[in-house]
């Protein structure tokens, strides 16, 4: 009765299954010539490929977002420099002037927090020889040097810096009002 029963058992019949299987691979292979090692080695090259071909897949996806990126980066930076450009005033090129007694050199400047061009650089020039006088003014007084020809300036004999700036914008303001009536 025993030795009938264990070929109907059920660990008997799974295990004969999984047995018979692996037999059948193992035949399957010889008769293809390759080891049962080969094979699993094939499946796991075969997983690895899946694997590095997803990461591969994404790497691209990222390069052409990041391409993009950059791309639509270098066109706004193309752009706010083409903008800047063509909103320089027409005053910028007015960096020079004689107020009074001295000669006064400056640049512009666009200022973010005042939403307007500044001057920046304002400098007196040496009445004898040209050279940007050394402001040593304090809060007693101006005192303006000149470094080449030793002149030297002292308060009623100064031009103060921010009346000739206040001057240079009067300027250009004139002049803009100049160009509106004549249009
Ligand atoms: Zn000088």
């Amino acid at each position: 009765m025993a030795k009938k029963n264990i070929f109907k058992s059920p660990w008997t019949i799974s295990i004969g299954t999984a047995i018979f299987s692996l037999f059948l691979t193992i035949i399957y292979d010889s008769v293809k010539q390759k080891p049962i090692l080969s094979t699993i080695g094939a499946i796991l090259k075969w997983i690895w490929n899946l694997i590095i071909n997803i990461l591969t897949f994404n790497i691209r996806v990222w390069w052409l977002l990041l391409g993009i990126a950059l791309l639509i980066l270098v066109l706004y930076l193309v752009d706010k420099f083409k903008k800047e450009e063509t909103f320089k005033p027409d005053f910028y090129s007015y960096r020079e002037g004689r107020f009074k007694r001295w000669k006064w050199t400056w640049g512009w400047k666009w200022s973010q927090s005042k939403g307007a061009w500044v001057i920046e650089n304002l400098e007196a020039h040496c009445p004898n020889c040209d050279t940007p006088l050394i402001d040593n003014s304090s809060m007693y007084g101006y005192y303006f040097d000149c470094p080449r020809c030793n002149f030297t300036a002292r308060d009623g004999q100064c031009e103060a810096p921010h009346k000739i700036e206040r001057i240079i914008l009067d300027n250009i303001d004139r002049q803009r009002k100049n160009n509106s009536t004549l249009m």
